[in-house]
């Protein structure tokens, strides 16, 4: 039963190709929980993306579904891309539907939790004791830097040789809007921000460093250190548990945040948010999605590890919805599932008999329904 008082949260769910269409199916049924004990009112609206809107109009993303976007409180995002439309040109591929959402969206920050569950501290390539019980947040600066600034490109020199060049730029409101995402966070956390960047050979680094020193003065709560990026990954490799956020760039985040996920073992359990601004009526544009692709090589087997996703909407809870106390549950439903050895095929140890995207998500409705009693 919902309570009437309840607000009513309106979801645009993008399912996209492959495995996105089955483990977003998974985590409606997770949400459906939450909304049939009265925790949440979710008003869900389905819309395509990838290759599946390309199928239908000819295009990765209309310029509707980036107006429902616009219009949800969140969007929730499965995956996209496959064979079938890699023969397309760049601006019809699956891939540009999403970043075009990005874009239009204008979710600048990018959440990067690593998160080991215990029960899966053996999965990782890394020695258990480094990585039992890490618990870090990169925090990803989206939509600057090399990847987007101007003058980049190919030109040929009068010498015959080709010279192809990209620009790294970070002007001030970049990095502070970047760095209050990461001291605010901090705050939710354990209360330190480590700033990633090259200030020793770069000036945006230099820059970079400088405002968020600054910066740090609104937090005096917040304990801030700094760290070159090469040295970074080197620590997140050698000590990962040091760091509660990690705040950095574009390019350092890309590789970074990829080079911490993979001190959790498998894709199948990794989430991600991305936000934009607040604006004065406190609403903030929000995606979540796992950071898997959409698997064709698994994609209509029902084998799917739902994990990524149904943490996602965990993401979604505490951050979009200020439910954390529900995202809490959630999260310790999965710990709780694992740990009584319930596994997909990815994370199957030997001996284990693997279930089905279906069925992890179920463990997980049934564990809730136990913790919530
Ligand atoms: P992928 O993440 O789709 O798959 C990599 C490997 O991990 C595969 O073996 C896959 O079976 C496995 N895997 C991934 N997610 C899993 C899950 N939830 N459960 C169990 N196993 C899982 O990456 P890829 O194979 O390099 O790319 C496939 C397609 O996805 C490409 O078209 C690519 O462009 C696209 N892609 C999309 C996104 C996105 O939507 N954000 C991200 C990465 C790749």
């Amino acid at each position: 039963m919902t309570a009437s008082n309840t607000p009513v949260r309106n979801i645009l769910a993008l399912a996209g190709d492959g495995i996105g269409q089955e483990v977003m199916a998974a985590t409606r049924k997770v949400m459906e929980w939450f909304q049939a004990q009265g925790r949440a009112r979710f008003n869900v609206t389905e819309g395509l993306v990838g290759g599946a809107s390309y199928d239908v109009h000819g295009t990765p993303l209309t310029d509707a579904t980036v107006k429902q976007a616009l219009a949800a409180d969140a969007v929730l995002f499965g995956a996209i891309g496959g064979p079938k439309w890699e023969q397309l040109a760049y601006d019809l591929r699956p891939e540009r539907g999403l970043l075009r959402l990005r874009k239009e969206m204008g979710v600048f920050a990018n959440l990067r939790p690593a998160m080991v569950f215990d029960a899966l501290a053996g999965a990782s390539t890394l020695k258990t004791e480094v990585v039992k019980g890490l618990d870090i947040m990169i925090v990803r600066e989206l939509l600057g830097g090399v990847y987007f600034n101007e003058p980049r490109g190919v030109e040929t020199l009068p010498n015959g040789e080709r010279r192809g060049y990209n620009t790294q730029t970070y002007s001030t409101h970049e990095i502070l809007r970047i760095g209050r995402v990461a001291f605010e966070l901090a705050r939710k956390r354990s209360k330190r921000v480590c700033s990633v960047e090259k200030s020793n050979v770069m000036e945006s680094g230099l820059v970079w460093r400088e405002e968020i020193t600054k910066l740090k003065a609104e937090y005096p709560d917040v304990e801030l250190s700094h760290m070159y990026a090469d040295n970074c990954a080197m620590q997140l490799v050698r000590n990962p548990k040091q760091f509660d956020v990690i705040v950095t760039d574009n390019l350092f985040g890309d590789l970074l945040s990829d080079l911490a996920s993979m001190c959790t073992g498998s894709l199948g359990m990794l989430q991600s948010a991305s936000l934009g601004a607040k604006g004065a009526d406190g609403r903030q544009a929000a995606l979540y999605e796992p950071i898997h692709g959409s698997a064709p090589d698994i994609a209509g087997k029902g084998i799917a590890n739902p994990l990524a996703m149904i943490l996602s909407l965990s993401m979604m809870l505490r951050y979009s919805f200020d439910m954390g106390a529900d995202a809490d549950l959630l999260e310790r439903a999965v710990q709780n599932v694992l740990s009584a050895g319930v596994r997909t095929g990815d994370i199957a140890e030997p001996g284990q008999t693997p279930v089905g995207t279906q069925a992890m998500a179920d463990a997980v409705i049934a564990e809730l329904g136990k913790l919530a009693r």
